[in-house]
């Protein structure tokens, strides 16, 4: 019997992590990893922090060095995309004709940033902030620029937006909705966040969104909003997120929902594909059962560790509870499941200190837990989603009120697992 290929389409986090796990879990077969950018699969979330100002090192962004892949005997194929999936005949065909067939084929291609609909966003200076290289032209023109206008309010955003502040740039943000990061955060941590970005110097334009961008001589000059009003810049970095890049699947007639359809075995409707990562739709118990884009580097591991168990013979569901963090200059925010649907906020810990945390509930029942400098929150907060409906809004506002002992005790026997539903508030649009 000939070994089994596994082909990995998207050599990202997930990609990457897909073909570690296989081999972790002693996946004895041919491992192809294809990707269409010219790097050794890194992390993305430095390129949006450390990695603007130098303080990320380069040679830490990769996920593993070249030793792994050959070690693991992980066939990488760089700058290489794949164009087609040719499912009767179970292959994929890359760019330039390659031809490489597969007994299972993941997809694990992540997202593509969206754009502006104006003219002016092929201006010198308008960017965008996905990939590497994206990363490096940014750097560069921070370090040259002297103001700064961010479109959109979220995490990528602001990221950037802050770093831009303590390297000295005039920066403003301006955000169509009322709060900041308004998809995937309560109004309370929102609105604590807004001032302390404030206070260090960022603009902030809420309720007023970008008409136009205008240039002289081919570079970006200004940005006009809807409230009439001209922001000066000599950079605009449009953070407004992300699609999944899904039309492999869909040319391949594979379902696509906002993310390529899959069951909580990652599974698409197709027994020979799987997909994982941002470009998935993936039903998660943590939305009530319901299906959920995720872009996070917990989804892009933990998805891919259930896949491999799958691939191996040892189905595994993918049952997570969501998590995700996101630095703010000196803001450490760090979030715990998924609950922007919630009616009820509870504050733990002292605000004016700036280390605190919002427990999110619905109906009584914890949702998510948004910490701010408080780790050891956001770590109990990851237990207590797992266990399930096991704490009272009255336990999470009282400060002598002991977590990890609440946990401890809650830990013996089975997890409570919540009968609630909802909607997707940590999902990607
Ligand atoms: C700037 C930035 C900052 C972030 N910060 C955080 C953070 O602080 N915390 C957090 O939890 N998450 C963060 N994220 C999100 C996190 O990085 C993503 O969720 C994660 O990288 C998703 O992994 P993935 O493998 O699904 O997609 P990706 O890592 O995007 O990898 C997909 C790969 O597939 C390639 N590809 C696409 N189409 C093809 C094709 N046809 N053929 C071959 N290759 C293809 C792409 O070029 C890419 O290399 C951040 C993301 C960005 C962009």
């Amino acid at each position: 019997m000939s070994t089994p290929t596994i082909v990995i389409a998207g050599a990202g986090q997930a990609g990457s992590r897909t073909a570690a796990s296989l081999r972790e879990l002693g996946f004895e077969g041919r491992v192809v990893l294809v990707g269409d950018e010219p790097h050794l699969p890194y992390q993305r979330p430095p390129l949006s922090k450390g990695h603007l100002t130098g303080a990320a090192a380069r040679d830490n962004l990769w996920l593993h060095p070249w030793t792994f892949y050959d070690h693991h005997e992980i066939e990488l194929r760089l700058s290489k995309r794949v164009n087609r999936i040719d499912r009767p005949n179970n292959r994929v065909e890359l760019a330039g004709g390659e031809i490489l067939d597969y007994d299972h084929l993941v997809l694990a291609l992540g997202a593509r940033n969206r754009t502006l609909p104006l003219d002016g966003n092929e201006l010198d200076g308008v960017v965008g902030l996905r990939n590497l290289a994206e990363a490096d032209d940014i750097r560069e023109r921070l370090a040259r620029a002297r103001r700064l206008v961010v479109v959109g309010g979220g995490f990528i955003g602001l990221e950037v937006a802050a770093t831009a502040v303590k390297l000295g740039l005039d920066a403003v943000v301006v955000e169509i909705a009322d709060q900041l990061m308004g998809r995937v955060l309560s109004a309370q941590m929102a609105g604590f966040v807004l001032d302390a970005h404030r206070a260090r110097g960022l603009r902030v334009e809420l309720g007023t969104s970008v008409t136009g961008l205008t240039g002289t001589a081919g570079r970006v000059s200004a940005v006009t909003t809807t409230d009439g009003r001209e922001f000066p810049a000599d950079m605009v970095l449009v953070g407004i997120g992300a699609a999944p890049n899904t039309n492999l699947a869909e040319d391949a007639g594979l379902r696509v929902d906002n993310g390529i359809v899959v069951d909580e075995y990652l599974a698409t409707d197709d027994a020979q594909i799987s997909a994982v990562g941002d470009c998935t739709s993936c039903p998660n118990r943590f939305a009530g059962g319901t299906r959920v884009r995720l872009e996070s580097v917990h989804n892009a591991t933990a998805q891919p560790r259930a896949l491999a168990a799958r691939l191996v013979g040892r189905p595994e569901l993918y049952d997570s509870v969501p998590w995700f963090w996101s630095d703010q200059g000196d803001l450490k925010l760090q979030i715990a499941g998924l609950g922007v649907q919630s009616s009820h906020a509870v504050l733990r810990g002292d605000v004016d200190s700036g280390r605190f945390s919002v427990f999110c509930f619905h109906d009584g029942v914890l949702r998510s837990v948004e910490s701010l400098n408080r780790p050891g929150d956001h770590m109990a907060a990851r237990k207590l989603l797992a266990l399930g409906n096991c704490l009272t809004p009255e336990q999470a506002r009282d400060p002598d009120f002991d977590l990890r002992a609440h946990i401890a005790a809650h830990s013996i026997g089975d997890p409570v697992v919540p009968a609630h539903r909802a909607t997707s508030p940590r999902a990607a649009g």
